[in-house]
């Protein structure tokens, strides 16, 4: 075997080992804070669509694996775009519960600080989890809940979730 072949499959192998598979993509919501993939708009719990500035970063997920020892279970609805946690009862905003993509094998992963993970220029903190509407949401400004109301969250019933942002 030629050297250049044996590297070009050591960095096959290394690279699919290694690294988490991950989506772009996903948006902050300035009406309902929570945080939805931005291919369609979804619906939003202030009326309308889903909305994000024009000059805000977008996000990144992991899915399948992570860099950290995160937290999965976490996944995409179809119906109204957020991100929610679990299969169970989440309430969504188009009626009826939360229903994910029955196409994607894979959960969605966070890290959470509790666990490690980086707070830095490209990781941001504060994302918490909606007890209420099982959706993440940024925790600075706690937006419109599907459920009614703000979103809702404490320490005994979230993390503090950090994303990667750019
Ligand atoms: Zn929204
Ligand atoms: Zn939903
Ligand atoms: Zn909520």
């Amino acid at each position: 075997m030629k050297r250049s072949l044996i590297v070009a499959v050591l960095f096959f192998l290394f690279s699919n080992t290694s690294k988490a598979q991950t989506q772009n993509g996903w948006y902050y919501c300035a009406k309902c804070t929570n945080l939805y993939f931005g291919a369609s708009g979804g619906v939003c719990a202030a009326g309308g669509q889903h909305f994000h500035e024009p000059t805000a970063g977008s996000y990144t997920l992991s899915y399948g694996t992570s860099e950290c020892k995160g937290q999965a279970d976490w996944f995409w609805c179809k119906k109204c775009s957020c991100l929610f946690f679990g299969l169970a009862n989440a309430k969504c905003v188009t009626g009826g519960k939360h229903a994910t993509d029955s196409k994607s094998k894979d959960s969605y992963i966070l890290c959470y600080t509790k666990n490690g993970a980086v707070i830095d220029s490209s990781h941001q903190s504060e994302w918490y989890f909606c007890n209420k509407c099982s959706c993440l949401f940024f925790g600075q400004i706690k937006g419109l809940c599907a459920s009614g109301g703000n979103h809702y969250f404490t320490s005994e019933t979230s993390g503090n979730y950090v994303l990667a942002h750019f």
